[in-house]
């Protein structure tokens, strides 16, 4: 989208500058990050008052499922463009300029996606996300997703490997393959899956990582697995998000696997890759959770022990299925508040242990800016993060050897090895 505005001539207005377009690029996927949205929309009409030339757009998840609702709750929008239609944001707001009026496109597409990928500005010089596979056809029964996304169509291989090989060339090193499910993967011309993508995307001379987030374990198969074992350039990480350890609210969150399958499946797969760092998501407080079934969670998450986990609240999303489950089986929030707070707990003490474990090893990490402190901060390709201690002088974009000093529940303190012991120079990005 900030590739289309530039296109258009439009610069970043910065913090303090005053706008001529706003866009509010937005999530649906917990009720709170959608209440923002019309707490910010109430600033922005505000806003508008005072420069009526002020272009106002809303994009993304919530106006996908909103947007009839947000253009008659904000007569100010401009215009609300569905998830399917961010390649019509510039022509948009182009068009918003020249004559003013309301536009509203929400239609998802079908078809496999094609991007325009050299027009994207991208946050980073040298780290990069590309989608592989956009939508979702699970439909657990908490998530919206499916609502805000639509059906899952997957990109061409030979385009991604072409997406891979221009970032490359403009000194990318580090690429993250992105889809809510990127193990449904399946190359529109050839069929192939993910595990064959990843071994394609290995090759392309000059990356020297390759992420993909975020994997269903329904659909975790041998060819991905083998993919990840072959190491080399595919990163030792996988975020299999699991949501609980009671098979009962598996069964009620319609995520088709049980809590034996998934434990099955970890352990596979830490056998298969050694060092392998694996995250969950877990949700509490889902309808009808009892003490019981939370503790089931616990008990998976103690005896698993992930290197990272993410843990939410249950929150009712208007469109799913639990939603539509009563009042009768909504779990109080000061419990589900409470189970979040004792599962974080006992993630992080399992943290603090792993993350102990790890001192005096020593691993490559790429530098990615500077903490509050002013040292260098950057991350394993295990995904750890790690501080260098003393003030850094190493450039974002570069690869150094790093020995972990103390391990942290949250990250690791490292020292960096000196240079003459390296084989082989990081090499600079970007
Ligand atoms: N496609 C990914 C991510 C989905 S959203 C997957 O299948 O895992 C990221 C996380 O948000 C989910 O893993 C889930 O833990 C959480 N989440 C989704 N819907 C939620 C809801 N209604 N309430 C609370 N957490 C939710
Ligand atoms: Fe949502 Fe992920 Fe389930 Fe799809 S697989 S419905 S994105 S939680």
């Amino acid at each position: 989208m900030a590739g289309q505005l530039e296109a258009l001539g439009l610069r970043p207005a910065g913090e303090s500058a005053e706008p001529d377009v706003v866009i509010l690029n937005t999530c649906a996927i917990r009720e709170k990050a959608e209440a923002k949205v019309y707490s910010a929309l109430g600033v922005l009409g505000r806003r508008k008052l005072e420069n009526p030339d002020l272009v106002i757009g809303v994009t993304g998840c919530v106006a996908q499922v909103q947007g009839d609702e947000i253009l008659e709750r904000a007569p100010w929008v401009d215009f609300v463009l569905g998830t399917g239609r961010v390649e019509s944001l510039g022509e948009t707001v182009r068009e918003i300029r020249r004559e003013r009026r309301r536009i509203a496109a929400y239609e998802l597409p079908e078809e496999s996606p094609v991007y325009q990928f050299r027009q994207i500005t991208r946050g980073s010089p040298f780290q990069a996300y590309v989608t592989v596979i956009e939508g979702c056809d699970q439909f657990c029964t908490f998530c919206i997703v499916p609502m805000t996304r639509g059906r899952e169509r997957s990109r061409r291989a030979s385009e991604i490997l072409d997406e891979l090989r221009h970032l490359v060339r403009l000194g990318y090193t580090e690429v993250t393959l992105l889809g809510q499910t990127v193990n449904a993967f399946r190359d529109p011309e050839e069929g192939f899956g993910l595990g064959q993508l990843l071994q394609r995307a290995a090759r392309v001379e000059g990356l020297r990582r390759l992420r993909f987030i975020t994997s269903h374990p329904r659909l975790v198969d041998t060819e991905m697995v083998e993919a990840m074992a072959s190491g080399g350039v595919i990163a030792p990480y996988l975020h299999l998000p699991a949501q609980s350890g009671s098979d009962r609210v598996l069964y009620r969150m319609k995520r088709r696997y049980d809590a034996a399958t998934y434990r099955a499946l970890v352990r596979r797969i830490r056998s298969a890759v050694p060092g392998i760092a694996v995250s969950s998501d877990f949700i509490v407080g889902f309808p009808g959770e009892t003490e019981e079934e939370f503790r089931s969670t616990l008990e998976l998450v103690e005896e698993l022990r992930f290197e990272s986990l993410f843990a939410f609240q249950y929150s009712a999303r208007s469109g799913t299925a639990s939603a539509r489950w009563g009042r009768a089986t909504e779990v109080p929030e000061s419990v589900s508040a409470e189970r979040l707070g004792r599962l974080l707990a006992v993630q992080e003490g399992i943290q603090c242990e792993i993350n102990r474990g790890l001192e005096g090893r020593e691993f490559e990490v790429l530098i990615e800016g500077r903490d509050r402190k002013g040292q260098c901060r950057g991350r394993t390709s295990c995904n750890r993060i790690v501080h260098l201690r003393g003030v850094g002088t190493v450039p974002a974009g570069v690869y150094v050897r790093v020995r972990i000093a103390r391990g942290l529940p949250n990250s690791l303190l490292g020292e960096l090895v000196p240079a003459e012991h390296l084989p082989e120079q990081g090499r600079t990005a970007g």
